[in-house]
């Protein structure tokens, strides 16, 4: 009897290999957060080669079965008034040049419909996502512009505030002193404007009363690009209980962020010895790439042995993605990586190429097909033609 039970063990694991394969390359997947575009360090590479840096290139793309990626347009908030829109635009520049490039690969799409039609001619469906309301400089005309160039979504801050909204990042450690609270009037307008247009309003990074403010003037379904439980882990950057349950009610959608310090409440302790212990180093990388983020990539990049033991395990990311889909149902929760837009991601996610291990995990926990094909891409999806239209 024993003798039999190995191989038919082995025969198992592989069909649910197999299926696992099939069940993820059958479904659209749709990536709604990639900051290659604007990750200064790796800019330098061709994106349509294999890379053995950085987690996303287009051979790797292709391998993890990705079908539509938003690429996050984004800078500092060190790049002001008469800087921000411009370096957007550059950043703009550089992924239609590598769509000229590679025309055979990679086509520019503005909503479903055009996304359908580029997976269908096997292509990855290129998608742009402005990170900041800063990049707009307070200008209505330049999210005309913005739009007019692809823009599928407008994250309205990034942890810096804006005239009009205000940052998870200063509602909490400024509270007192913000000079508004929440969207201002020309905040609202702004989102009017957005609905208008059929641009998706992200909320990820914004405050929780800019949430909130948001969902009371919105007439479209929401994205929130990039975030995490916050019951899970604790972290102004994710989002509440209440938040998540007001973001279904909206039919919007939120996609997991695959960083290790949203996905993991003890990764920051960890990482704290970590960057102290390297600090000269990390000061030094800091002055070259004027970007403490950027550094800190290349840092954990140099002491990769060191950095991988802070990793959470790939299942803390799953219990995410499931703790969402038991709260507010499977028709909200999607995939949002953040690649190449922070040091850490958990233990197995290296790259673009590694999606399929998400729904082969997704499949051990019993979920269906078609509730696979909802997280991958299927609920951003329909909340893109939702806002578009087509
Ligand atoms: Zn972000």
């Amino acid at each position: 009897m024993k003798k039999l039970l190995l191989p038919l063990l082995l025969l198992s694991l592989r069909v649910s290999a197999q299926n696992a394969q099939q069940v993820h390359q059958k479904a659209i997947l749709i990536d709604t957060h990639n900051d290659i575009i604007s990750n200064e360090l790796i800019t330098r590479f061709d994106l349509a080669k294999l890379q053995d840096e950085g987690n996303f290139d287009l051979v790797r793309a292709k391998r993890g079965g990705l079908d539509a990626q938003i690429f996050s347009i984004w800078c500092g908030e060190n790049y002001g008034k008469g800087a921000a829109f411009a370096f957007a635009n550059r950043e703009i520049d550089s992924l239609y040049a590598l769509i000229k490039r590679n025309p055979g690969k990679i086509a520019l799409v503005r909503n479903s419909a055009e996304l359908k039609n580029a997976v269908a001619h096997q292509k990855l469906a290129a998608l742009i996502g402005v990170e900041g309301g800063h990049m707009i400089e307070d200008r209505m005309d330049y999210i005309d512009s913005l739009a007019k160039r692809g823009m599928c979504y407008l994250t309205l801050t990034w942890n810096n505030s804006t005239s009009w909204a205000t940052s998870a990042r200063h509602e909490v450690i400024k509270k007192d002193s913000l000079p508004h609270l929440g969207l201002t009037d020309y905040g609202k307008q702004i989102v009017h404007h957005l609905n208008k247009l059929g641009v998706m309003v992200d909320v990820s990074h914004v405050g929780e009363r800019t949430f909130y403010d948001v969902l009371s003037t919105t007439s479209k379904p929401v994205i929130a690009s990039h975030s995490c439980a916050y019951s899970i882990d604790p972290n102004r950057r994710n989002l509440k209980d209440d938040q998540l349950k007001a973001l279904a009610k909206n039919g919007g959608v939120v996609c997991v962020n695959f960083y290790s310090g949203f996905v993991d409440s003890t990764y920051n302790a960890k990482v704290h010895a970590f960057l102290y212990q390297h600090k000269a180093e990390l000061d030094s990388l800091t002055q070259i790439y004027h970007d403490g983020d950027l550094a800190n990539i290349r840092l954990n990049a140099i002491y990769k042995s060191q950095s991988d033991k802070l990793r959470p395990p790939l299942s803390l990311l799953i219990q995410h993605i499931n703790y969402m889909v038991k709260l507010i149902g499977i028709d909200h929760v999607g995939i949002g990586s953040d690649f190449d837009g922070a040091e850490s991601y958990p233990l197995e996610m290296d790259s673009v190429s590694d999606y399929p291990k998400i729904t082969a995990e997704l499949l051990k926990l019993n979920y269906s097909e078609k509730d696979i094909d909802k997280i991958l891409g299927g609920n951003v999806m329909r909340v893109l033609k939702a806002n578009t239209g087509k």
